[in-house]
């Protein structure tokens, strides 16, 4: 393992699991929902399709690394309507993203880190006419590659809910 398990929860990781990436299941359904447009993300950042490539280069691009570590975060709500709740642990979710990010820099020369949804980072993105302004932050959407994180939770050993009135988000680290 590359990173000690005291570090990953000392950056928010709730759980994590480390598989092979020939575990992961690619799904066309799963981009498709995407390009329905079901969350409202598609075709709103950079970190969504169509930006980030068809589903044969994602799973091309994915399939280039040899390693994953799946990660969650969990975050607790007031009831199941708690949208408010919701947007508040993406936002911490993608607070621990950019921990992972900064950790993964000094360990690894090649990675790529995928995040649960899109990037929420700038409150206008530039997409598409402009260039991210943080190509270095820029996480991908792990539903945006295809890939189902139900079947990645289950191939790491973790949950893929845990448990009434909490939101559980996911993200990838491929390197
Ligand atoms: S970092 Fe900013 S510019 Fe880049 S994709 Fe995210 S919101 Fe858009």
């Amino acid at each position: 393992m590359i990173f000690q398990k005291s570090l990953l929860q000392e950056i928010g990781i709730y759980q994590y699991g480390l598989i092979d990436t020939k575990q992961i299941i690619f799904s066309g359904e799963v981009r498709r929902l995407c390009e329905g447009n079901v969350c409202r993300n598609y075709g709103t950042t950079w970190a969504c399709p169509p930006a980030i490539g068809t589903f044969d280069e994602c799973k091309e691009k994915s399939l280039e690394y040899d390693m994953a570590l799946v990660f969650n975060a969990k975050y607790n709500l007031e009831d199941s309507f708690d949208y408010e709740g919701m947007l508040f642990g993406h936002k911490e979710f993608k607070k621990v993203c950019d921990n992972l990010a900064s950790l993964v820099k000094e360990k690894l020369t090649d990675y790529l880190l995928l995040s649960n949804e899109g990037c929420i980072r700038c409150s206008n993105c530039t997409y598409p006419h402009y260039p991210c302004r943080f190509p270095e932050k820029l996480f991908p959407s792990v539903e945006g590659f295809g890939i189902r994180i139900d079947a990645l939770a289950k191939s790491a050993n973790i949950k893929y809910i845990n448990g009434e009135n909490t939101v559980t988000y996911f993200g990838l680290l491929l390197y």
